[in-house]
């Protein structure tokens, strides 16, 4: 079985709209398949009832933990009942995008929040569009630069004081009849105890599950994910963090990696 519970679309950072994420998800040979775009739930407003695969309801929900921003992915959830909390995120990640321009402004770099809007076309204001809009005024030469040098960690745009804390974040998910679940685990830099730390944190906020497999993890990454997931009595998930076509992330994970494993859809 093809598994993808972690993807995004035009209605956060990703290039497909939701009905061209499905149909590719579909040629792909998906079975089962959620969105979860940053902070949103606006592509389940725009996908037919009836689709050739089995979709997930699904979110990925920015957060604050010991002073870095981790993202908790909210899957199986009740997207009416997260409405306060997209309304909410969405002016955060608003204020946010205005703090980053006076920023950069500060640093002699003029970017335009009206042209970051623009590319942002409705959806929340990420990063990936703050960057698009430093290539086109030619400050930098790609995205990956924009991300390096003025966005990614440490950088003036590397806000994120606006996010929800840990609790916070899963506490939302929870109430919306949601199953939360650590996004790619390994993407935070931490050491193995911090790990741990993030994972005893996550479970006392009422976290269930943790991504096994997130993009094309090696299979080391993938067993001492294993391993945290059986210390900790978590579910397992597994997605690609789709964003666009002919990037290095293609879609699906085949459910055979789950080995053992509990998966995350068990007891939906
Ligand atoms: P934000 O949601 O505004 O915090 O932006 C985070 C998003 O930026 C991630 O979900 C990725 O899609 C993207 N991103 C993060 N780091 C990089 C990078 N180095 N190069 C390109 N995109 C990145
Ligand atoms: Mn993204
Ligand atoms: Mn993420
Ligand atoms: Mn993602």
């Amino acid at each position: 079985m093809l598994v993808d519970l972690h993807t995004h679309t035009t209605a956060s950072d990703g290039t497909l709209t939701p009905q061209q994420l499905l149909a590719a998800a579909t040629t792909a040979g998906i079975d089962v398949l959620s969105i979860t775009d940053h902070d949103s739930v606006a592509a389940y407003t725009q996908l037919p009832t009836a689709t050739g695969l089995e979709l997930v309801t699904g979110i990925e929900v920015s957060a604050l933990w010991a002073g870095r921003s981790v993202h908790v992915v909210g899957l199986n959830v009740d997207v009416h009942a997260l409405e306060d909390v997209v309304r909410r995120q969405t002016l955060a990640r608003e204020r946010r995008a205005e703090r980053i321009v006076e920023r950069l402004a500060r640093r002699g770099l003029k970017v335009d929040l009206a042209g970051i809007r623009e590319r942002a076309a409705g959806a929340a204001i990420g990063r990936p569009h703050i960057a698009a809009e430093l290539v086109a005024q030619g400050i930098v030469r790609d995205v990956k630069t924009a991300f390096r040098k003025h966005l990614g960690p440490g950088k003036a745009g590397d806000i994120k004081t606006e996010w929800p804390d840990l609790d916070t974040a899963v506490g939302w998910l929870r109430a919306a009849n949601g199953t939360a679940v650590i996004a790619h685990p390994l993407r935070y830099r931490l050491t193995r105890a911090g790990l741990a730390r993030l994972a005893a944190d996550f479970l006392a906020a009422g976290g269930q599950a943790v991504e096994l497999v997130s993009g094309h993890a090696a299979e080391h990454e993938v067993a001492k994910i294993a391993d945290l997931a059986t210390g900790f009595g978590f579910r397992v998930s597994v997605g690609s963090d789709f964003h666009a076509p002919l990037a290095w992330r293609s879609l699906g994970v085949d459910s055979a990696r789950l080995r053992r494993l509990k998966p995350v859809w068990d007891g939906w």
